[in-house]
C-alpha cells in the first residue's frame, strides 16, 4: 500500500469539561480527516464541589492522541506531516503539581466547583464598598468562584501538601493546557498559562498573567507567581511527534474556529456550560451589564491582541446531564429532545438550573436551581422542555447585555458546541432570540413542525414567557430568604417555627 501524501496537517487537543478529543486536519482544505473521543469521569465530592483526575485528563490526551494516528495510519496517512497542534482547554480548570515529581498535588478543580465561595465573599469584603467588580477595570472581571486564581488561593489554604510544596519552591500552578504541556515537555521551565482574574489586560505583556503587580499580591505571594513565566508557544516533543503548540482557552478557539474575526461578530458556544462571545476588536470594552472582558485571541507574536466581550453561563449541557444521572427521566442526552418535542411546551413551568450559583449577568454564587410553576399537570416532558427553554432564556440574557453594552444589536448567531445538536433547542434559540441561529455544517434545519406548533398553540408569547423566566431567575437569588409564612390572617403561621421534631413529639403528648 501507498503512502498519501496530502501536504502539512494541522491537529487539535480540545481537552474539554466532559471529553477529551483529538482532531486532525488537512491545513490545506480544513478537511477533518481523522479523529477520537474519549469522555471523561467527574467526581462531586461535597455538595457544589466539582473535580477530575488530572492523570485521567493526561491520559485520555494520550489515548485520543494514539487510537487517531492508528486511525490515520490505516488510511495510509504519514502521520509525520502533523506540523502543527493546537490545545484548547477548559479555563479556569485548576491543577497544582510537584515540579520534582510531576505527580498532581490535588484532583483539579474544575471550573464550575464553588468550594470558593467563602475565599471570594472574603475578598469582596475587602474591597471598598464591598464591590465585587472592584477590579474589573484592571482584569475585566468580576471576583467570582470561576476563576482559577482564587481556586488556587482555596488550595494553598486548605491543602497541606500543596502549602508545603509552595513553601519548598516545588508547586507548579496551571490551567490544563498548562499541565498538559508541561508533562509533554518533561520541563521545569516554561509554562502556558490561559488563568484569569490576575492578569491585567492592557498591559503589553498581554498573556503574561502577572503584569500588574497589584493584582497578583492579592491572590497569590510572588513567590509562587515567579515559578511561573508568561508562555504562549512552544516546540517540545511528544511521544508522537515533534510539533509547535499554540494555546486557545475553548472559548476563544471556537471564535477563532467559527471565523469570527471581525468587530461584532459573536458566537455561541452550547457545552457543559455556555459562552457567547463577541468580537470588540483590538480595544477591550468595558461591559455595564455583568459581561466579562477578555482577550479573544493573539494571532502571533506581532499581531495585535483582540479582545472579546464574553457572557458566561455555568450551567448548559450539565442540565441535560443532571436529568439523565441525577433524576434518571432520561436515559442519553439525545432522548431529551423527544421528551420535549412530544410537548411543545413547559406548560408555565420554569427551570432555573442555578446549581453553581448564576454566571453572567448577576455573578451570585449564592443562588440555587429552582423548577417553579408546576401544576398537577406537570409531568417529566414538561420539565424536559423547561430545561431547554432555561439553556435559551439563558443565552437572551446574555445577549440583551451585549446588545446594551455594544449599542449595536448582533443580527446573527453562529453556534457551536455538544448540545447544538439538539434541533428543538435550536429551533427554540432562534425563537426566543427572534434572529436567525447559524450552525455551521448542519444539514437542512428540518422544520420542527409538531412540536412548535403545539407551543404556538399554547398561544404564549416569548414576551410573557422571558418575563417569567426573569422571575424565576429572582426567586433562585432569593430562594432561602425566610419570609413569615402568613396563615391567611396576615398573622406569621407558628407551625413554620417549631423544630419538626418537637412538633411531632407534641402531638404523641396530647
Ligand atoms: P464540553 O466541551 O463542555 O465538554 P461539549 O461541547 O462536548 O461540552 O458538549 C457536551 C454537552 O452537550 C454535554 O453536557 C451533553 O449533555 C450535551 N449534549 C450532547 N448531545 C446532546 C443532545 N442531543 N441534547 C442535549 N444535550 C446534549
Amino acid at each position: 500500500s501507498h503512502r498519501i501524501t496530502l501536504g502539512p496537517l494541522v491537529a487539535a487537543i480540545d481537552q474539554g469539561t466532559s471529553s477529551t478529543r483529538f482532531l486532525v486536519f488537512n491545513s490545506k482544505t480544513a478537511e477533518l480527516l481523522s479523529h477520537h473521543q474519549v469522555e471523561l469521569k467527574q467526581s462531586f465530592p461535597k455538595e457544589g464541589w466539582v473535580e477530575e483526575d488530572p492523570k485521567e485528563i493526561l491520559q485520555s490526551v494520550y489515548e485520543c492522541m494514539e487510537r487517531t494516528c492508528e486511525k490515520l495510519t490505516q488510511l495510509n496517512i504519514d502521520i509525520s506531516n502533523i506540523k502543527a497542534i493546537g490545545v484548547t482547554n477548559q479555563r479556569e480548570t485548576t491543577v497544582v503539581w510537584d515540579k520534582e515529581t510531576g505527580e498532581p498535588l490535588y484532583n483539579a478543580i474544575v471550573w464550575l466547583d464553588l468550594r470558593t465561595q467563602s475565599t471570594v465573599e472574603r475578598l469582596i469584603n475587602k474591597t471598598p464598598g464591598r464591590n465585587k467588580n472592584h477590579w474589573k477595570h484592571k482584569t475585566g472581571l468580576p471576583i467570582s468562584t470561576y476563576f482559577s486564581a482564587v481556586k488556587l488561593r482555596w488550595l494553598m489554604d486548605n491543602v497541606d501538601e500543596v502549602h508545603d510544596a509552595v513553601v519548598s519552591h516545588r508547586a507548579m500552578f496551571g490551567t490544563v493546557d498548562s499541565w498538559l504541556i508541561w508533562i509533554f515537555r518533561y520541563s521545569h521551565g516554561d509554562l502556558a498559562q490561559s488563568e484569569e482574574l490576575i492578569r491585567n489586560l492592557r498591559s503589553h505583556e498581554i498573556w503574561s498573567s502577572f503584569g500588574d503587580p497589584h493584582l497578583r499580591g492579592k491572590f497569590i505571594s510572588v513567590s509562587t507567581l515567579r515559578l511561573l513565566k508568561p508562555w504562549r508557544r512552544s516546540v517540545f516533543t511528544c511521544r508522537v511527534f515533534v510539533f509547535h503548540a499554540q494555546c486557545l482557552g475553548d472559548q476563544s478557539a471556537a471564535l477563532v474556529g467559527q471565523m469570527c474575526f471581525q468587530d461584532g461578530q459573536a458566537k455561541n458556544t452550547y457545552g457543559t456550560g455556555c459562552f457567547l462571545l463577541r468580537n470588540t476588536g483590538p480595544k477591550p470594552v468595558m461591559s455595564d451589564h455583568g459581561l466579562l472582558t477578555t482577550v479573544a485571541y493573539k494571532l502571533g507574536r506581532d499581531q495585535p491582541a483582540c479582545y472579546a466581550l464574553e457572557g458566561s453561563v455555568a450551567i448548559c449541557g450539565a442540565v441535560v446531564r443532571w436529568l439523565q444521572d441525577n433524576l434518571g427521566i432520561i436515559e442519553s442526552p439525545e432522548e431529551l429532545e423527544k421528551l420535549a418535542a412530544s410537548v411543545g411546551t413547559s406548560y408555565g413551568c420554569y427551570f432555573v438550573p442555578a446549581f453553581s450559583g448564576l454566571y453572567a449577568p448577576y455573578w451570585e454564587p449564592s443562588a440555587r436551581g429552582i423548577i417553579c410553576g408546576l401544576t398537577q399537570f406537570t409531568n417529566k416532558r414538561h420539565v424536559a422542555f423547561a430545561a431547554l427553554e432555561a439553556v435559551c432564556f439563558q443565552t437572551k440574557e446574555i445577549l440583551d447585555a451585549m446588545n446594551q453594552d455594544s449599542g449595536i444589536p448582533l443580527t446573527q448567531l453562529q453556534v457551536d458546541g455538544g448540545m447544538t445538536s439538539n434541533r428543538l433547542l435550536m429551533q427554540l434559540q432562534a425563537d426566543i432570540l427572534c434572529i436567525p441561529v447559524v450552525k455551521p455544517s448542519m444539514p437542512e434545519t428540518t422544520a420542527l413542525g409538531a412540536a412548535m406548533a403545539a407551543g404556538a398553540a399554547e398561544g404564549v408569547s416569548v414576551e410573557f414567557r422571558y418575563a417569567r423566566w426573569k422571575k424565576a431567575v429572582q426567586k433562585s437569588m432569593n430562594w432561602e430568604t425566610t419570609e413569615p409564612i402568613a396563615n391567611g390572617n396576615g398573622e406569621p403561621s407558628i407551625f413554620s417555627s417549631v423544630p419538626l421534631g418537637l412538633y411531632v413529639m407534641g402531638s404523641l403528648l396530647m
